[in-house]
């Protein structure tokens, strides 16, 4: 049986204060219209994947992967605590990945099969990265990382029957039902029990009410974490800076993810385990990747 493991999310924090207030379903888009503008002018969802104006060099590799590899608290997420036994261990999947994409009924069938396009064009690249077997589940295979892209409507329904399934579902279900609306989208990867760290299984939602570039922003984001890389960071540049201010895989998240699947490191490892190896995976990750051109001989970012 799935267990959850903890809630990844694209969150983009507008301060809230004063009286709870709620949207209406079909004022969900307008919000989502102003939020994403609001996080453009603040310099956010930049395109770029080698931006020379965030120069990395070797140490900032190491030190991000460091960051992002073992689960912290993730305060960014804000999206469910993360169990005990969780803290500072890294998870990957051991398994092969097989994704399906799937919407409410009345999304329009351009729409969903351009998002069909996005993630099997992110799982080939997620496959030479990390040489891990990334893909679409061909018609009849069993799926074990759905991606709904789903209104807030879609949502309740398919939280319905996620419910319906029983067993370790059930905070999964709530949390499909109740995401606050700047959770733009989530995944929530899932273990075979508690002191179990590989993934063997992921939920993944997208808000059908985002303006279109997003659903692609949010495929990249959350199959990143998905594939293990848990946390957010000041790092740049990286996906999963806490900004918000890349949308897409850079260079050095491709960097990270072939050395998240490096075969001397392993689900469940703490920091202190790794650390002594890293310089040498993440060279041999840059090697491979051919990716030294990024790397930056003088100080990199932050
Ligand atoms: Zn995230």
């Amino acid at each position: 049986m799935l267990h959850k493991i903890m809630a990844f999310a694209a969150v983009v924090s507008l301060t809230a204060c004063g009286e709870q207030l709620t949207l209406k379903d079909n004022e969900i888009g307008d919000y989502y219209a102003f939020s994403t503008s609001v996080l453009k002018n603040a310099g956010g969802a930049r395109t770029e994947t080698a931006p020379a104006d965030a120069p990395f060099n070797f140490e900032d590799v190491v030190r991000n992967f460091s960051e992002l590899a073992f689960v912290s608290n993730d305060p960014d997420g804000g999206t469910g605590q993360v169990a005990p036994w969780l803290l500072n261990r890294m998870i990957r999947w051991e398994t092969p990945v097989r994704l399906e994409v799937f919407s409410d009924p009345d999304t329009d069938p351009r729409v969903l099969r351009a998002l069909e396009r996005d993630v099997r064009d992110f799982a080939a690249q997620l496959r030479r990265v990390t040489r891990h077997d990334i893909r679409l589940a061909r018609p009849g295979e069993a799926v074990n990382a759905p991606i709904g892209l789903l209104s807030r409507k879609g949502q309740r329904v398919y939280a319905y029957g996620i419910a319906q399934a029983g067993g370790n579902f059930r905070s999964t279900s709530d949390f499909v039902a109740t995401s606050p609306h700047d959770v733009f989208c989530y995944v929530l990867p899932g273990s075979e029990g508690p002191r179990s760290y590989p993934i063997v299984g992921a939920f993944t939602v997208i808000k059908r009410e985002l303006p279109q570039p997003y659903y692609r922003y949010c495929v990249h984001e959350e199959l990143t974490h998905l594939m293990g890389l848990a946390n957010h960071n000041n790092g740049r540049p990286t996906i999963l800076n806490s900004d918000q201010e890349f949308a897409l895989l850079t260079k050095q998240d491709e960097i990270m993810l072939a050395m998240l699947y490096d075969r001397r490191l392993r689900p469940g490892m703490t920091l202190d385990d790794a650390r002594p190896l890293l310089p040498a995976i993440a060279r041999d990750a840059i090697r491979r990747l051919g990716a030294g051109r990024y790397i930056s001989r003088s100080g990199g970012g932050t």
